[in-house]
């Protein structure tokens, strides 16, 4: 294995693609998007076209069949220029593709892999206005009708689903029997009864559709089961125990998104005579920033680098995501600074950065759940010292 922030050449070229990508396309469309609130479509037809939205998928299926580090790669290196950009990749690689990769029949695969890495937008739906943290308490109902399920009731904030036309939804069969009753089913765009309803208007990464999913008596053939009846928590958990690792990924490459830009604001901009960076308050700290960047860095990449060897994560994932998004926070926070009046206004990126960095800490489990995972780890520690 790789020591942890060495790339291998495929990586290496990979990231500067992406990097190429992310500076001379994604950037001078990023203040329109947050804007207008929506993604650009040429930006997503590029992401298609590169590759990027079926990184991990088989070449058989149409994708380019990269490692998951891979996938944390592009994510971090898109989140550098727009963290919605970002998420948008993230929530079909290592949530929708991951799904139909793990618990997917090969007639599955075939049917939505070559849609899905081709042109195709896919969305996770297991949030529903009164279950959050709390998801497997999902009420959406799917009933037996013979040869297909009827599902009924309705999802929020579900991230890319503006843009989705291949939806994975829990959905419960049995609500006496609890979570146990959690099926995951896959629905298409255009199916009777499955629509889009508010869209939400957000502080943070605007650009990135966040909706309600309506399912009125949606008939869904038996053939778009995932997995085994009854086992949706399973792919829940297992799904977003890899996803959190995205979202650290993206939050990492907020922060250095937003480092880079002070640093370079910092030769720039004179006060007193001299640029800022000459003093050694602002040096001191950019250093602190360097330094809390770095240790995240080596949390995602390990986290990642730990799932590709398949070797235990869920800890390393949780303790990646809880300190990238504090990490990111902090350094969003003290990047704006650097700029002083200037970071405060639209014309400068540190604003934005400063927005899109709260969405780290609530989605995929807020931080109060990472730490619970983290918790539960720790009751197994073996103490040595004691
Ligand atoms: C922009 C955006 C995009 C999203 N995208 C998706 C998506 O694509 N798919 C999807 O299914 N969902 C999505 N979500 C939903 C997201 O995952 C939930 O909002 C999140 O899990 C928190 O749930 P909640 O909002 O209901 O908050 P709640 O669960 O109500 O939590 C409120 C507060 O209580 C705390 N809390 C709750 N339970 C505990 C506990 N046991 N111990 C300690 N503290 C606790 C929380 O930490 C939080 O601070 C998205 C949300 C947003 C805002």
């Amino acid at each position: 294995m790789n020591p942890l922030n060495i790339l291998s050449e495929d990586e290496l070229l990979f990231q500067q693609e992406i990097r190429k990508f992310a500076k001379t396309k994604i950037k001078p469309k990023v203040g329109e998007m947050d804007e207008k609130e929506e993604l650009d479509s040429s930006l997503i037809s590029d992401c298609f076209d590169m590759g990027l939205m079926g990184i991990e998928v088989s070449s058989d299926f149409g994708g380019s069949e990269g490692s998951f580090f891979m996938s944390i790669l592009a994510i971090e290196e898109l989140a550098k220029v727009d963290p919605s950009l970002s998420v948008f990749v993230d929530v079909q690689n290592t949530l929708v593709n991951n799904i139909f990769s793990r618990w997917g029949t090969l007639q599955q695969k075939q049917k939505f892999f070559p849609r899905l890495t081709s042109k195709e937008v896919g969305c996770f739906c297991l949030t529903e206005a009164e279950s959050g943290s709390d998801a497997f308490a999902l009420q959406t109902k799917a009933r037996d009708e013979g040869d297909s399920w009827v599902l009924q009731g309705k999802k929020v904030f579900i991230t890319n689903a503006k843009e989705a036309s291949i939806f994975v939804v829990f959905a419960n069969i049995n609500l006496e029997a609890s979570y146990k009753g959690i099926t995951a089913f896959i629905l298409e765009k255009g199916m009777p009864g499955l629509s889009i309803g508010k869209k939400e208007v957000k502080l943070g990464i605007r650009a990135s559709s966040t909706c309600e999913v309506l399912l009125d008596n949606v008939k869904v053939p038996k053939t778009h089961i995932l997995g085994e009846l009854g086992k949706g928590y399973k792919i829940a958990i297992e799904t977003l125990n890899e996803g959190r690792i995205g979202i650290a990924a993206q939050m990492l490459g907020l922060a250095e998104g937003a480092f880079e830009g002070a640093l370079r604001y910092s030769q720039e901009r004179k006060q007193f005579g001299k640029t800022i960076g000459s003093f050694q308050g602002v040096q001191f700290q950019l250093a602190k920033m360097a330094c809390e960047i770095e240790g995240v860095k080596l949390l995602v990449y390990n986290a990642a680098r730990l799932k590709d060897a398949g070797l235990p994560f869920t800890k390393e994932a949780a303790i990646a995501k809880y300190m990238a998004s504090e990490v990111a926070e902090r350094v969003a926070s003290l990047s704006l600074e650097v700029y002083g009046g200037y970071g405060f206004i639209k014309e400068f990126p540190a604003e934005k950065f400063y927005r899109d960095v709260k969405i780290g800490k609530i989605y995929e489990g807020t931080s109060n759940l990472q730490l619970q995972t983290i918790y539960k780890h720790l009751e197994k520690w073996e103490l040595v010292l004691a």
